[in-house]
């Protein structure tokens, strides 16, 4: 299965045979910076479930609770948390044994430039764009030929937030100093005429 970078126009392709699966390591690692661990379980069961033709699944509660170890008190709660990460759709299905459950796993929870603000929230990142001063992800730009990094949202550069820290360290160390410039004449004079 194929999906493209509507900004690079690459083409991610995600193999999925009968015995595995990609694992969606940014989507595994925000849940569990943000403490859903039910829901990051949860995920992976129906991750396991992905077959060769298609992003649907359809575990039963019963399957998901053996697999993931989540009681079934808790799966629906998991699962409304990878709906709000939107890594997950779910819907509700009509077959000859009767309703079940359809697990529609979103693609995008592989590739972090298309998490949420809910799912970004939970992702450190580790660069800075110095046109729109946002925090931005590895995903979020682009390595130009220079070694320079571009923000694929603003076209603007991105530096590592390591080396913003630093520059505003700097820059609050100028400032300090050149505030201390102007104070010292002014208080010297002072207590000149005191
Ligand atoms: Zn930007």
């Amino acid at each position: 299965m194929e999906s493209v970078n509507p900004y690079t126009g690459e083409i991610t392709t995600h193999k999925i045979k009968g015995l595995w699966a990609h694992f969606p390591i940014r989507a595994y690692q925000a849940l569990g910076n943000g403490g859903f661990y039910h829901a990051q379980r949860v995920l992976l069961c129906l991750v396991s479930h992905l077959g060769r033709d298609s992003w649907e699944v359809f575990p039963s509660y019963p399957t998901i609770r053996a697999l993931s170890g989540v009681h079934k008190n808790y799966i629906r709660g998991a699962l409304d948390t990878l709906i709000a990460f939107e890594f997950i759709k779910v819907s509700r299905r009509k077959s000859l044994l009767g309703q079940h459950n359809s697990y529609k796993l979103n693609p995008q929870m592989y590739q972090e430039q298309y998490f949420n603000d809910l799912a970004r929230s939970h992702l450190a990142k580790p660069l800075y764009c110095l046109d729109c001063h946002k925090p931005l992800l590895h995903g979020d730009v682009g390595n130009l030929a220079s070694g320079m990094r571009t923000h694929f949202g603003c076209g603007g550069t991105a530096i590592t937030m390591d080396s913003k820290l630093k520059a505003s360290a700097r820059t609050k160390a100028i400032k300090k100093a050149s505030a201390d410039d102007v104070l010292v004449p002014t208080s010297s004079t002072d207590s000149g005429q005191s």
